[in-house]
């Protein structure tokens, strides 16, 4: 147990409705629909955490929180379609067609609530599960920006922690003291990241100041909740941001120890950039409506670290095709202990990396396999995305596009009918000059097909 250092809230400061400029019409019509029903059964209740933030900066959340002083139970007797989930805190869910409204009772977690607060014996929170007032709710959230109360009964913001002038300076500052909060829940330190991201908010330096010492603690948390973080830092629009303050936090190695590694080390910078490049991508098809999804965008954080675990194994000796399934799982594996990616999107990753070097093949019979793949589609887009960082794959980039959009009659005209067969020995191939090096990504042009080419190709092979 330690002491707390987030001790009495502030005096409340109550921003009136003339002053805020929160506007009704901008709040979804079942949240409001949840408030008044509270308010209607005697309970307090009011619009918490993202979305008053996000209101207050003109913003649109994605999703109306509420907090009430109602217990799990009576919320459910006010509302036909409410369901209470949540084993170790219960919360209710009441359900309007698609929308769900997540209504939270005020929950405390002050350092007196020994009972139902265990703490680890590094700080961490364990177990936090119980119910308090509304300045205890206020307290135990994470940022002062987070914890504001909006209320129906006469429509002002309700601040216990300062939030309100941080909203308008743009500022994340933790509530209490940053590197207690951090040892109780270092995922705080992704969110300080991944917020200031979305947001454009400034990070008060005694919040930013701890984090690359603190990071490691990280490797503590479990890695599901790291992917569901991950999905929210990569898959909402601000991927490219959130990358890049991971990067000044110090946040990335414990994240994706091995990419950072490799990043580290690729003296070009090639590698960093075709990542900058996919986070771009993935947040101008959000911004498009696209669909995305976890497996693309884990090939492309994950593809420095392939690159390296490849280049390791060649120099070894490792046949190429064994060498590159071996560090696909490799890879895979280890990033698993950090972030727990599903099976579905781990499976699909690995296949667009293994399908990259057969681009670089042109025998007849293979170029049609490969177009007719299941996972051409994605393993294409990423040899894009690898173009744009490695002038040298041009070529097959121009093939390829072409070959999708020509009759399979003039595409099999280009095409070599069968296998040359030369050279077939790995070991030479391991030792030719263009094998991946630590310069990085040259993982897609395995020795491999240098034996299956016949032309000998412009700008060569040798530069790798
Ligand atoms: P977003 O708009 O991206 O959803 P958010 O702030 O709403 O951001 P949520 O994960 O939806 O993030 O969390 C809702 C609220 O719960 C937060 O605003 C904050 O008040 C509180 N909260 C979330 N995570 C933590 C945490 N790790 N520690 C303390 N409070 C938290
Ligand atoms: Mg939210």
């Amino acid at each position: 147990m330690t002491d707390h250092a987030i001790s009495s809230p502030l005096p409340p400061q109550v921003v009136p409705r003339a002053e805020h400029g929160i506007s009704r019409k901008d709040i979804s019509p079942n949240a409001l629909r949840v408030l008044y029903r509270l308010r209607d059964g005697g309970f307090n209740g009011y619009l918490v955490g993202g979305a008053v933030r996000d209101l207050l900066i003109g913003g649109h959340p994605k999703d109306f929180d509420v907090a009430t002083d109602a217990t799990p139970e009576q919320v459910k007797s006010l509302f036909r379609n409410c369901r209470l989930i949540g084993r170790r805190f219960r919360l209710a869910h009441v359900v309007y067609g698609r929308e769900i409204i997540e209504v939270a009772t005020f929950r405390a977690n002050s350092a007196d609530d020994t009972d139902d607060r265990e703490t680890g014996d590094d700080g961490r929170l364990l177990r936090d599960n119980v119910y308090g007032s509304i300045e205890d709710d206020a307290v135990r959230r994470d940022f002062t920006a987070n914890a504001l109360y909006y209320t129906v009964d006469d429509f002002s913001v309700r601040d216990y922690v300062g939030g309100y002038d941080d909203v308008r300076n743009r500022v994340l500052r933790l509530i209490g003291d940053p590197i207690e909060r951090y040892r109780e829940d270092p995922v705080r330190m992704l969110r300080a990241a991944r917020l200031s991201a979305k947001l454009d908010f400034a990070i008060a330096p005694e919040a930013a100041e701890p984090i690359p010492e603190m990071a490691d603690l990280l490797s503590a948390a479990p890695p599901a909740r790291l992917f569901d973080e991950c999905l929210k830092m990569f898959l909402a629009g601000h991927a490219e941001k959130s990358f890049t303050k991971l990067e000044e936090l110090g946040l990335l190695p414990a994240l994706f120890p091995e990419t950072a590694k490799a990043l580290a080390t690729n003296r070009s910078g090639a590698l960093r950039a075709m990542v900058l490049q996919a986070l771009r991508n993935t947040d101008a098809r959000i911004a498009a409506d696209k669909p995305v999804t976890p497996a693309f965008l884990f090939a492309a954080l994950l593809w420095p670290a392939y690159c390296r675990e490849l280049a390791v194994l060649q120099k070894q000796g490792v046949d190429p095709t064994v060498a590159q399934q071996r560090a696909a799982d490799r890879v895979t594996l280890h990033q698993a202990q950090r972030i727990a990616l599903p099976r579905r999107f781990s499976l699909p990753m690995q296949e667009i990396w293994l399908l990259q070097p057969r681009f670089g093949q042109r025998i007849r019979k293979r170029v049609f396999r490969l177009l007719a793949h299941p996972r051409f589609r994605a393993a294409f887009d990423f040899l894009e995305l690898r173009a744009g960082a490695a002038p040298e794959l041009a070529e097959d980039l121009a093939f390829w596009r072409e070959a999708q959009a020509q009759a399979p009659e003039v595409l099999a005209e280009r095409l070599v009918p069968k296998s040359p067969r030369r050279g077939e020995g790995s070991a030479d191939d391991a030792g030719e000059p263009g094998e991946p090096g630590e310069e990085g990504d040259d993982a897609g042009r395995a020795p491999r097909r240098r034996r299956r080419r016949r032309r000998p190709r412009p700008g060569g092979d040798a530069a790798g």
